[in-house]
C-alpha cells in the first residue's frame, strides 16, 4: 500500500545499489539471445579520484546504455583501470609508498566513487592493467609484434638530464627546458629504444570508410599521418673522388631548377663531412644549441630563421649546379630525409631562409600569360602551380602536366624516383621507467636479444623497489629482476630494464573486457566473434589521435598475424565535451577549481548530480559547473516524486471516466521528443521535454482528469522515459507503484505518430452563411490567425471576390461567417 513519503535519495540509491548488484542486473551474459551492444567509456586513469569530468563523461555514457538495454539490447558496459604510469612513482618517491599500493589504493577508491553513480557497469569484467594477469597479455603482445618484425630496437632521442644522468618523461621537463628535479638544462640524446612499426600501416589508417567517426577526429588522424605524393631527388657530392648520393624529397619536383641552397637537419650524418675546417667551430656551436629545443620549437612557423654555412655545396643533378650547403634547425631529422633543396621562389619557410640571408631567388614557375617576375620585389613566396620557366628543357610546361613530367624525367635519368611520404613516426613505446609493464626481452652474452618464451610470461615487475636519488629506474638496481637465464643457453644474461609506454596498456584493453578470465590466452576467438568490434566509443577529444590512433593500428596488425578477423576497434565513436569549473576556466588543481562529485552526492544524491550534469547543456559541448544550479534538479525530481506517489495515493484505482485525448497527446509527444533526443545523445533536451510534461501533469493533478487511467500511465511512461538519466528514483517509483521487476529491464515505451501531432479541429467557414470551406486548424490557434487563415484561402477568397467584408463572426473551435457586401 502506497503512502506519502518524502523523496530521500540517499536510502533508495545505496538500496538499489546493493540490489542490482546482487542481482548482476548490469551483467552482460556471453549466452544471451538479444542482439549485443558493446558500450565502452574510455578507462580511467588511477590518479585516485574522480572529477565532475569523469562524471559528466559517464553520466551520459551510462544513459545512453541504458537506453539501448530498454530497446532489447545485451548491453555490455565494463568499467577499468589503467593503472601503470609516471604520478606512481612519483607518488612513491614523495610519499615513501609503493606504487603498487599507491595504485591499488587509488583504484579502491575510485570504484567505490563509481558505486555511488549506479551506473550499469559490468563489474565481472573489470580489469586492472597494472596486475600480473593483465601485463601479461601485454608482454605476449609486444612478443607477437616482435615475431612479426613490428617492434624493434634502435637508437632514438629522449629528453636526458646530464645531471641526473637518467632520460625524463616529456611531463618531468619543465617549460623553461630544465630538469624538475635538478634544474639542469635537459637535452635531446639518442639511446636504444624500442619501437613499434606503425608506418607499415600508414596507408591503412587513412582508411575511415567503416568506421562513422567525428569528422574532426579524422581530421586529426589523417594530418597525424600526414601523406604527401611527391618525388625524391638525389643530390650529390664527391667525398674523396668518390660520388655520394643524398636523397631529398620533395611534393614539388616542378620547382627543382629553381633550388639555390641546400639545407640539412642539424642532426644529419652529413654535417660531420661536408662541413669545411673554417666552418667547423660555428656549425658545432649551432648544432648543439638546437639539441636544446623541441621539435614544436624547431618547426614553429613563427620563430625567425636561424642557420649556418657548411662551406660545402652539394650537385643539383637536373642542371649540374653547385649549390651552397647550409645546416638549419627548421629541417628535421625524422621528416623525410632530414634534407632539403631550398628553392626559396616557391616555398614560403625557404623564403624567409634565402631573404635572411641574402641566397638569390630564381623565379621557376609562373602563372600562365603573367610577365616575368622580379623575385627582388617579392615579400612571399609563390606556391601555387604555374607554367616552368628558367627550367631548361621544361620551360612552357604547363602546370597540370609539369609534376608528373619532372617525375619522369628524374626515374628516366636514375636521379630520382616517384615517392610517397607520411609524416607519421615509429612509436616509441619503452621507457626507461619502473612503473610499468616488463618489455619481455633477455640480453644474453652469446645469443644477444633474446625474448622471453611465451610460456614464461609474465615476466613479473617486482612489488617493492627501491628509488634512487637521481632518478634513474629501480629496475636497473634491483638484481633478482635484471639478472636471468638466456632461454636459449640457460647461461647468464640479463633482462631488459625498459618498460612499456602505457599506451600499450590501452591499447588493447577492450579486447580483454570481451574475455577477462581467461587465463589460456588474450582473448578467444569466440570472445571476439561474440563482442568485438566496440559499437559505440565515448570519450574525450583530447585523445583524437595517439590513444585512437594506436588502437587502429593494433587492430590492423592483429587482425593480419591472424589473432582477430575485423578491421577497425570502434565502430561508432562520440566524443563528450568538457566540464569547466564555475568560474568558466579549466578545472585543474593549481587553479583550484576542481569540483569531486562526493560532497553533492551525499547532499542531492547520485540521480540529482547525474541529471545535473546531462542538463548542463548539449552532452558533446560540456559547460560550466555551477553547484547552485544543481536545486533547479533537485527540485524537479522532488517534484516528479511527489506527483506520482500522490497520484497512487489519491487514486488506489483508477478509471476510465474521462475525456482523456490531451494526456494521451501529452504522453505521446513526450515520448517522442525524449526518443529522439536520446538517438542523438542530447541528453538536456530530454530532460527539458521531461519537465514540461511534469509541469502540465501538476496543473491537472487536482482536476477529475487525474482520476483517469491515462493520467497514472503517462506518469509510468514519464519513470521509463526518465531512467536512464535518474536510474534509482524512477526503479523506486516503478516498484512503490505496484510494478515488479526493474523499470531498467523494460521495454522503452513507443509512440503513435498521430498523437504526437498538435490537436486540431476543422473550421468551417461560411461567406455570407453559405459554407464554402473546411479547413484543419490546430487547437490553439488564435482568433486573430483564425481570420487570417480564413481570408487568405483561396477558395473563400474566390467567393468574396471585389466585394467589401463588412464583418467577421467567429464562433470558437467550430466556424467563421465572413459577411460581405458586393461593392
Ligand atoms: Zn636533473
Ligand atoms: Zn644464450
Amino acid at each position: 500500500m502506497i503512502t506519502r513519503t518524502k523523496y530521500n535519495p540517499k536510502e533508495i540509491e545505496a538500496k538499489w545499489q546493493t540490489q542490482w548488484e546482487a542481482e548482476q542486473l548490469y551483467h552482460a551474459p556471453d549466452d544471451s539471445p538479444k542482439p549485443k551492444f558493446y558500450h565502452l567509456v574510455m578507462l580511467p586513469y588511477t590518479s585516485g579520484d574522480l572529477h565532475m569530468g569523469h562524471w559528466y563523461n559517464y553520466s551520459g555514457f551510462d544513459a545512453y546504455g541504458r537506453f539501448k538495454r530498454m530497446h532489447g539490447y545485451n548491453v555490455m558496459q565494463p568499467m577499468g583501470f589503467d593503472a601503470f604510469g609516471l604520478p606512481a612513482e612519483n607518488a612513491a618517491i614523495s610519499r615513501g609508498i609503493q606504487a603498487r599500493t599507491w595504485t591499488l589504493a587509488n583504484v579502491d577508491k575510485m570504484r567505490h566513487q563509481l558505486r555511488t553513480m549506479g551506473a550499469g557497469w559490468d563489474w565481472q569484467r573489470e580489469i586492472v592493467s597494472c596486475l600480473p594477469g593483465y601485463y601479461k597479455w601485454t608482454q605476449w603482445l609486444f612478443l607477437q609484434f616482435y615475431k612479426q618484425g613490428l617492434a624493434y630496437r634502435t637508437k632514438a632521442p629522449a629528453n636526458w638530464c646530464p645531471s641526473c644522468n637518467t632520460t625524463l618523461a616529456n611531463e618531468q621537463v619543465l617549460p623553461n627546458g630544465t630538469c624538475e628535479r635538478c634544474g639542469t638544462t635537459v637535452i635531446r640524446k639518442d639511446i636504444d629504444q624500442w619501437l613499434l612499426r606503425i608506418t607499415n600501416y600508414a596507408e591503412e589508417l587513412l582508411d575511415f570508410s567503416k568506421i562513422e567517426w567525428p569528422a574532426k577526429t579524422v581530421t586529426m588522424q589523417r594530418n597525424w599521418i600526414g601523406r604527401s605524393e611527391g618525388a625524391e631527388i638525389r643530390f650529390f657530392a664527391e667525398f674523396d673522388e668518390q660520388r655520394e648520393e643524398i636523397p631529398v624529397f620533395t611534393t614539388r619536383p616542378d620547382t627543382i631548377y629553381g633550388a639555390t641552397f641546400f639545407v640539412l637537419a642539424p642532426e644529419h650524418p652529413w654535417v660531420e663531412k661536408i662541413t669545411t675546417p673554417e666552418h667547423k667551430g660555428e656549425v658545432e656551436a649551432y648544432v648543439d644549441q638546437a639539441r636544446h629545443m623541441t621539435e614544436v620549437e624547431r618547426m614553429s612557423t613563427e620563430k625567425e630563421k636561424t642557420g649556418v654555412f657548411t662551406g660545402g655545396y652539394v650537385t643539383n643533378p637536373v642542371n649540374g649546379e653547385q649549390v651552397p650547403v647550409w645546416i638549419a634547425d627548421y629541417v628535421l631529422m625524422g621528416y623525410g630525409s632530414g634534407a632539403i633543396g631550398g628553392v626559396p621562389a616557391h616555398d614560403q619557410r625557404d623564403f624567409e631562409f634565402a631573404r635572411k640571408f641574402g641566397i638569390p631567388v630564381r623565379e621557376v614557375i609562373r602563372q600562365e600569360g603573367e610577365l616575368p617576375g622580379d623575385p627582388v620585389t617579392w615579400t612571399e613566396a609563390q606556391e601555387h602551380l604555374g607554367v616552368m620557366v628558367n627550367s631548361g628543357p621544361f620551360d612552357g610546361t604547363p602546370a597540370d602536366e609539369a609534376i608528373a613530367r619532372v617525375t619522369r624525367y628524374l626515374e628516366e635519368q636514375g636521379i630520382g624516383r616517384f615517392m610517397i611520404t607520411y609524416r607519421l613516426r615509429d612509436w616509441l613505446i619503452s621507457r626507461q621507467r619502473y612503473w610499468g609493464a616488463p618489455i619481455p626481452i633477455v640480453y644474453c652474452p652469446n645469443h644477444g636479444m633474446v625474448p622471453v618464451p611465451e610460456e614464461q610470461l609474465p615476466v613479473w615487475l617486482p612489488e617493492h623497489v627501491e628509488f634512487k636519488p637521481t632518478g634513474e629506474s629501480p629496475l636497473r638496481y634491483n638484481p633478482e629482476f635484471v639478472n636471468t637465464t638466456c632461454p636459449i643457453c640457460g647461461g647468464p644474461a640479463t633482462r631488459e630494464i625498459d618498460t612499456m609506454d602505457g599506451f600499450m596498456d590501452n591499447s588493447w584493453y577492450f579486447l580483454r573486457y570481451a574475455d577477462p578470465h581467461n587465463d589460456q590466452q588474450a582473448w578467444s576467438d569466440e570472445a571476439m566473434r561474440r563482442w568485438l568490434p566496440v559499437d559505440l566509443y565515448i570519450g574525450g577529444a583530447e585523445h583524437a589521435v595517439m590513444h585512437l590512433l594506436y588502437a587502429r593500428f593494433f587492430i590492423k596488425a592483429l587482425r593480419d598475424m591472424g589473432h582477430l578477423d575485423f578491421d577497425e576497434p570502434f565502430t561508432r565513436l562520440f566524443h563528450q565535451g568538457t566540464v569547466l569549473g564555475p568560474d568558466g576556466q579549466k578545472m585543474s588543481k593549481s587553479r583550484g577549481n576542481v569540483e569531486a562529485p562526493d560532497d553533492y552526492v551525499a547532499k542531492y544524491g547520485a540521480d540529482t548530480v547525474r541529471s545535473y550534469m546531462m542538463f548542463m547543456g548539449p552532452y558533446d559541448q560540456g559547460g560550466s559547473f555551477i553547484p547552485e544550479n544543481l536545486e533547479g534538479v533537485w527540485r524537479f525530481l522532488n517534484r516528479f516524486w511527489s506527483l506520482a506517489t500522490e497520484a497512487w495515493v489519491e487514486n488506489p484505482s483508477s478509471e476510465e471516466t474521462q475525456e482523456s485525448t490531451a494526456i494521451e497527446r501529452l504522453r505521446n509527444k513526450t515520448i517522442k521528443r525524449v526518443t529522439e533526443d536520446l538517438t542523438n545523445f542530447r541528453f538536456n533536451t530530454a530532460l527539458a521535454a521531461l519537465m514540461e510534461c511534469n509541469n502540465a501533469l501538476i496543473k491537472q493533478q487536482h482536476e477529475p482528469v487525474a482520476r483517469n487511467a491515462a493520467f497514472r500511465n503517462t506518469l509510468e511512461t514519464m519513470m521509463q522515459l526518465l531512467a536512464p538519466m535518474a536510474p534509482h528514483i524512477t526503479e523506486e517509483l516503478w516498484h512503490i507503484t505496484g510494478h515488479t521487476g526493474s523499470i531498467h529491464l523494460t521495454e522503452w515505451p513507443g509512440y503513435d505518430e498521430a498523437l504526437t501531432q498538435d490537436e486540431t479541429f476543422t473550421l468551417v467557414v461560411q461567406v455570407n452563411g453559405k459554407v464554402r470551406e473546411r479547413i484543419e486548424v490546430a487547437a490553439h490557434t488564435s482568433e486573430r490567425e483564425i481570420r487570417m487563415l480564413a481570408l487568405n484561402n483561396p477558395r473563400v477568397a474566390s467567393f468574396i471576390g471585389e466585394a467589401t467584408v463588412q464583418k467577421v463572426i467567429y464562433v470558437p473551435g467550430r466556424l467563421i461567417n465572413i459577411v460581405v457586401r458586393k461593392s
